[in-house]
């Protein structure tokens, strides 16, 4: 399998797996898709329903990650996805399911099930993905006897994923970077609580944005970065896409009894990475009707659903919300959908994201003046959408304790709240829920007043020893404290 750029030009390069694993963008600034999707066949669905979680991970990702052998791949799965790292299961779900199903409500033929990805060491879905990573990076570099020392910068669910999947990893180091005493009390807690030698938390004096910049700048600085073996984990990673996969097929396969039916997802969204893998899913042939992206207040994707118009917001037009982790102002895997949209041009993708760098977005309504009608075809790609505010969220949390008896988290209620409008008989309706409720507990205890339950071993996490430094947003001071700590 061969992984080609949304902007590849002619002096691109067709890479392996392999060597897209510790990148990020492709040199030309597009990112990796495989040149052409694999395709799962019926006998295929058919053969996969009762595997196991970690056996359907690999013969999905065998598809794609075709440079790394059978055998090396089946342990690496099998190393990750295990009951004892996805043991945070609600009473009455299975820690061997991995992403555990529950019907909500079955009412005629509506069916609203949930699919909770937020079992794994950090409460949020992106250990499904992180987790994978952290081996996958731990296998390659011992290969080359490589190292990296992973740079990134959080607002909270992904340096925590990072950390809790890079933690004791041989050849890795992490260098994280959080905006000072801007977290939540558990997510700084889960971070800085973490005393392995490899892990590195650095609370920046500033906001997350300064943090983000201090990434870019040292990024940027090419002779540091080589020098430094620094490399990211940000949600364009491709490896971190494909993960995400492996879940929709899992989603469907346990809420089915046969590939004659559809199923369709609602995706609490933000940079597009986790309804990406379900777009993904999709063009691989799995029987999947409707992808909704669910957004909170920063609505960028509902207004592109919705209108055609891909209008980037501005730092001052980013919305501060009780669903954080929805809180972006571009949608960085975008791109990967708009590359399929478009025909897969790059040219015509090029185009389009120089527009997004140089005046802000680009129009595919196909209204006069605009850049072009493929918007006009999104309905071939299943995608609809809706957004939640906080007033929605909290309501829903409500409800959802009242109906059903269980809490959510607020992504997640964004996700059920969205859900909602788009129920189609006959065909049910997923919501993958993406964090637990205890990682935001502020706005549990408004909507129910009282806290969200903690799972075992959470319990007293803010009172535990915490190892962190804090710094000014200073480039230098940052790359000297990376230098010394690296030894290179
Ligand atoms: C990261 C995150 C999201 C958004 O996922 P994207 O892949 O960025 O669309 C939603 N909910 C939670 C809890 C998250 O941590």
């Amino acid at each position: 399998m061969q992984y080609v750029s949304t902007r590849a030009t002619p002096a691109s390069q067709p890479q392996q797996f392999s060597s897209i694993l510790l990148g990020g963008l492709a040199p030309d600034g597009g990112l990796y898709l495989p040149a052409a999707y694999p395709q799962v066949t019926g006998a295929e669905l058919d053969a996969w329903r009762k595997l196991p979680y970690a056996d359907l991970a690999y013969e999905i990702l065998r598809k794609f990650a075709t440079d790394i052998p059978d055998a090396d791949l089946k342990a690496l799965t099998a190393k990750t996805y295990t009951p004892a790292a996805y043991r945070n299961v609600r009473e009455g779900e299975s820690a061997a399911d991995i992403t555990p199903l529950r019907v909500l409500e079955q009412d005629g033929d509506k069916t609203l099930i949930l699919q909770a990805l937020s079992n794994g060491p950090t409460l949020a879905f992106k250990d499904m993905a992180m987790q994978l990573l952290g081996n996958l990076f731990e296998y390659t570099l011992a290969k080359e006897d490589a190292e990296l020392n992973i740079f990134g910068a959080t607002s909270g669910d992904t340096g925590s994923a990072a950390e809790y999947a890079m933690r004791g990893k041989k050849g890795i180091r992490v260098f994280m970077l959080s905006p000072h005493q801007k977290m939540s009390a558990f997510q700084s807690a889960q971070m800085f609580s973490l005393q392995d030698p490899n892990i590195f938390n650095i609370a920046v004096e500033g906001v997350f944005d300064d943090c983000q910049d201090m990434v870019k700048a040292v990024s940027n600085d090419l002779r540091f970065k080589a020098m430094q073996k620094i490399g990211t984990v940000n949600s364009i990673n491709w490896a971190r896409v494909v993960a995400q996969v492996v879940y929709y097929f899992r989603g469907y396969l346990a809420a089915t009894t046969d590939n004659g039916q559809k199923v369709s997802f609602t995706v609490p969204s933000g940079n597009f990475g986790n309804i990406c893998a379900g777009h993904i899913a999709r063009m691989m042939g799995l029987p999947i009707d409707k992808l909704v992206a669910a957004t909170n207040e920063n609505d960028v994707l509902d207004e592109f659903f919705r209108t055609g118009v891909y209008r980037v917001r501005k730092s001052a037009e980013t919305y501060h919300t009780s669903s954080p982790s929805m809180d972006i102002s571009k949608a960085s895997n975008f791109e990967r959908f708009v590359f399929d949209l478009v025909g897969r041009d790059p040219a015509r993708v090029g185009v389009l994201f120089h527009k997004v760098e140089t005046e802000g977005g680009f129009d595919l309504s196909g209204k006069p003046g605009s850049d072009g009608d493929e918007w006009t075809q999104v309905a071939r790609y299943g995608f609809l959408s809706g957004r939640s505010t906080h007033k929605d969220r909290v309501a829903t949390i409500r409800d959802v304790q009242d109906d059903y008896g269980i809490t959510i988290d607020t992504h997640t209620a964004d996700g059920v709240k969205v859900a909602r409008e788009h129920m189609a008989p006959g065909v049910p309706m997923i919501v993958l829920e993406t964090a637990l409720a205890a990682k935001f507990n502020e706005t549990i205890l408004e909507a129910l007043g009282m806290d969200a339950e903690r799972p075992a071993g959470f319990e007293d996490i803010e009172s535990l020893p915490q190892k962190f430094v804090v710094m000014k947003a200073d480039v230098a001071a940052m790359k000297a404290y990376i230098a010394a700590n690296t030894g290179l």
